[in-house]
């Protein structure tokens, strides 16, 4: 049995939980191991039961927690070694460093993992495949764009938390300043909800993709209904058998089961 739950999703930190047989993993760290600890409380799991972080990419609303996460427990951190390279201010012990280079695959007990690169403005940004017996689930935030690479890396997915941060009116129109909305809307910043659902309606034509969770909304740039509705209004016909969620910002997730 799988169970898959996105703990904390956006600009304010992320972490995404994922189990498989005795297997326990998170996927990126970005808020207090306090309230990663109270996220998985709610799953009825605690947080020295842990056997791998695994790191996207350097940028805080990724790491935030870590130090303290490693000052109380003994989790092995993954991360590839540039992006290690970066994340040495925050000081975490060396016998918790284990690296990984993106497309080879490596094992976390019953788990197998590819890492492949994104287009981001962080040093060497990933994102993660987590194979679990036949199925496939694919985490990827934070992607300027969706470069065919990105796309051939998601096809085959069973579950995709793909990132859909902004509504590209909403922040052309916004109050951000010029620089920021640059950096957002440019190649290596963030995906829009237009691109999000323009992937999905491809992936589940061509691969068969039914279960999205759209992530990473921007708190000022979207809006989670927009988002959901733009992924609808690719299809001329909404199939039945497809399923899209939002992650919420602040609260834990309802669980998928698989
Ligand atoms: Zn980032
Ligand atoms: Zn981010």
């Amino acid at each position: 049995m799988i169970r898959f739950c996105n703990l904390y999703s956006g600009s304010s930190g992320n972490s995404t939980y994922i189990e498989y047989n005795n297997t326990r993993i998170l996927i990126d760290a970005g808020v207090s191991c306090q309230k990663i600890v109270k996220g998985l409380a709610e799953l009825d799991v605690s947080l020295d039961t842990i056997d791998a972080i695994l790191i996207t990419h350097e940028h805080s609303d990724h790491t935030k927690g870590l130090t303290t996460i490693c000052n109380k427990y003994d989790i092995p951190i993954y991360a590839t070694p540039k992006t290690w390279a970066q994340m040495s201010l925050l000081k975490l012990p060396e016998y918790n460093h284990v690296a990984f280079n993106a497309n080879e695959k490596f094992e976390v007990g019953d788990l197998s993992v590819l890492a492949f690169p994104i287009p981001h403005d962080a040093v060497d940004p990933c994102a993660f495949k987590i194979f679990a017996g036949d199925k496939q689930i694919s985490i990827a935030t934070d992607i300027g764009h969706v470069s065919e690479d990105v796309y051939n890396n998601l096809a085959g997915s069973d579950v995709l938390l793909l990132e859909s941060n902004y509504d590209s009116n909403t922040l052309i129109y916004g109050h951000y300043p010029y620089f920021l909305k640059k950096r957002i809307a440019s190649d290596i910043g963030h995906l829009s909800n237009e691109s999000a659902s323009k992937t999905i309606k491809r992936l589940h034509d061509e691969t068969g993709l039914n279960n999205v969770i759209l992530a990473h909304l921007s708190k000022e740039n979207n809006f989670p209904e927009l988002a959901y509705q733009t992924v609808l209004s690719e299809f001329d016909n909404v199939p039945n058998e497809l399923k899209i969620s939002i992650a919420a910002r602040d609260k834990i997730d309802n669980v998928l089961v698989i």
